[in-house]
């Protein structure tokens, strides 16, 4: 018996997250055109706020602290 390790592609959709191989007939298929569950045309496409989800928390946080306190105003009129 021969045992041989095989590497497939997958895919991830950006919008669903769903993962899928494209295989017909046991060989590859080129890039899908489309999201083999939520049929988008434009799975590979990174959603714009993916950009900032990447960011590290520390620099999310210092944003959002520092935001805070530049319009400390608005946040003190929205608590009354
Ligand atoms: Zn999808």
């Amino acid at each position: 018996m021969v045992t041989n390790t095989i590497t497939v592609l997958e895919y991830t959709c950006e919008k669903c997250r769903y993962k899928w191989i494209s295989r017909v007939n046991g060989k590859d298929r080129s890039k899908p055109t489309r999201c083999a569950k939520c049929k988008r045309w434009d799975w590979d496409k990174k959603a714009e706020k993916a950009k900032y989800m990447d960011l590290p928390t520390e620099v999310v946080q210092n944003f959002a602290e520092d935001f805070i306190r530049k319009n400390k105003g608005i946040f003190d009129a929205l608590a009354d």
